[in-house]
């Protein structure tokens, strides 16, 4: 059965374990722009794998978990508590691990990781497509009001609830990412979108890109990072993305495989599309449509910090009834 959008995944098992160290690398799903301009330099992630299990995801690539397991880093806190004086304070956080609200809910370690990061005042950048995020609203607020910087990026692929449903039928509604994007906005804090993966023939239509981007500058968004869907030339993603075009696009099966050729060995983490014509087509649209709205293709990058103009702020309890 098709899941409502936003549904717990009830296949995932939920597994605990004591992390030895509190950050990591850069992850396989964020996009180029965001590494390239190496604009965080610790990622925290308080959970292993994802519930989500979208539909082009490369969790599935993770040697370190089972096929629908996520495991929780159950000491995070302590573990941030202890690295976290010696961190550079102008480098900035990427915290990640909304998207695992069932987790989250209940082991509420991205709350208190900001509440240690709020303590020390770092710059913090958070990722995610969960709407979880408003529970933590008033940190967010609290962090940025002192001066330190904080911005928030949601992770869309199209405003096409029916392309939502196939693609990523554990999320929230691309609509309640919107709503929550500008209720963050409001409160002070800049939110960008991560426009991540553009799908070929299916989310990059002019008139998709255009409700996107219009719905986008309505509610708050500074920013929208493209980047085209990545497939990789063998194994379990590439599986999973063309097992969804057969079911739901059989007609794109063959162009697909002309964009992603098929190959025994190739990058861990995909290819974008193999068509420069496509691509270029594809980014001057998407330029076009940027321009329109004024807004930027590129993520903003951090202000340098200004330490000396942090100052203490009181702090006040969010109580969001649908996410204690
Ligand atoms: S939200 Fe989707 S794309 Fe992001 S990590 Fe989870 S499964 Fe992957």
């Amino acid at each position: 059965m098709t899941p409502r959008l936003g549904d717990n995944n009830p296949s995932i098992t939920y597994t605990k374990y004591e992390t030895p160290s509190a950050f990591r690398k850069a992850g396989a799903f964020l996009p180029r722009d965001l590494i390239k301009k190496e604009v965080y330099e610790y990622r925290l992630s308080p959970y292993m794998g994802c519930s989500k299990r979208c539909r082009y995801c490369f969790e599935l690539h993770n040697e370190f978990i089972h096929e629908d397991e996520v495991k929780i880093k159950t000491n995070t806190v302590s573990v941030l508590k202890s690295n976290i004086p010696s961190l550079d304070k102008t480098k900035a956080i990427l915290l990640d691990g909304y998207d695992c609200e069932a987790a989250e809910q209940r082991e509420r370690l991205i709350r208190s990781a900001l509440e240690v990061i709020v303590e020390y005042g770092i710059p913090l950048l958070i990722q995610t497509k969960s709407d979880l995020v408003l529970r933590d609203l008033d940190l967010l607020e609290e962090l940025n009001d002192s001066g330190v910087f904080v911005n928030v990026s949601f992770s869309l692929t199209s405003l096409n609830q029916d392309h939502a449903r196939i693609f990523e039928p554990y999320t929230c509604s691309p609509f309640d990412r919107l709503e929550a994007m500008k209720k963050i906005s409001d409160a002070g804090v800049q939110t960008g979108i991560i426009l991540m993966p553009v799908l070929p023939f299916i989310s990059d239509a002019d008139e998709e890109l255009d409700l996107l981007f219009s719905r986008a500058a309505e509610n708050g968004c500074k920013y929208v990072v493209p980047e085209p869907l990545r497939v990789t030339s063998s194994g379990k993603q590439r599986d999973m993305c063309f097992g969804v075009l057969r079911k739901y696009f059989p007609a794109l099966v063959k162009r697909y495989e002309e964009l992603y050729p098929a190959r025994r060995f190739g990058p861990k983490f995909g290819s974008g599309p193999r068509d420069t014509a496509y691509l270029s087509g594809l980014l001057k649209r998407i330029d076009e449509v940027s321009r329109r709205y004024g807004l930027p293709t590129v993520f903003p990058g951090i202000p340098k910090p200004r330490p000396e103009k942090r100052k203490p702020v009181s702090r006040r309890q969010c109580t969001l009834d649908r996410f204690v």
